[in-house]
């Protein structure tokens, strides 16, 4: 997924129960965290390897982490908004299978886990996800948190 994330918590934050306090700015910030990693990914390991390996996009670290933050959090008050950062994080990572690949099997399998392969048929990456099937999806997205905010505004 390249461009919906940021969308795709935007509809789940509009579709939680409107008492939740900081549900919006916890599930935006969730919906891009893992891709942080594009950070150390460009500018320390010079695109060495696919950014999806950093153990911001491995599901076991964010189970790991899960289990330690989020009775901690639910101690201190915040335990649903721990909840939904760790939920919108995991539809982060399912989005990214659907074209990008997640280790979902790490520790004991580091392959990436894919719904669909893009295939290298023009110059630049970028292109090869735009003009492939699977950018319908994230038009989708787009257009689904489009209408919720159209409506809202309404
Ligand atoms: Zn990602």
């Amino acid at each position: 997924m390249i461009t919906a994330h940021l969308p795709s918590g935007y509809v789940v934050a509009r579709g939680l129960p409107p008492d939740l306090p900081y549900a919006l700015p916890v599930a935006l910030v969730a919906a891009v965290f893992p891709d942080l990693d594009l950070l150390f990914f460009y500018l320390v390991d010079g695109r060495g390897f696919h950014h999806h390996h950093y153990w911001v996009h491995l599901p076991a670290f964010w189970l790991a982490l899960g289990a330690v933050a989020v009775p901690l959090a639910a101690r201190a008050g915040y335990g649903r908004q721990a909840l939904l950062f760790l939920a919108v994080v995991f539809l982060h990572l399912a989005l990214d299978t659907v074209a990008g690949g997640v280790a979902w099997l790490w520790p004991l399998d580091d392959r990436l886990v894919t719904l669909a392969t893009v295939p290298a048929r023009y110059g630049h990456w970028v292109l090869n996800f735009l003009f492939h099937w699977t950018f319908l999806f994230e038009l989708l997205i787009w257009g689904w948190a489009g209408f919720l905010l159209i409506r809202r505004r309404a």
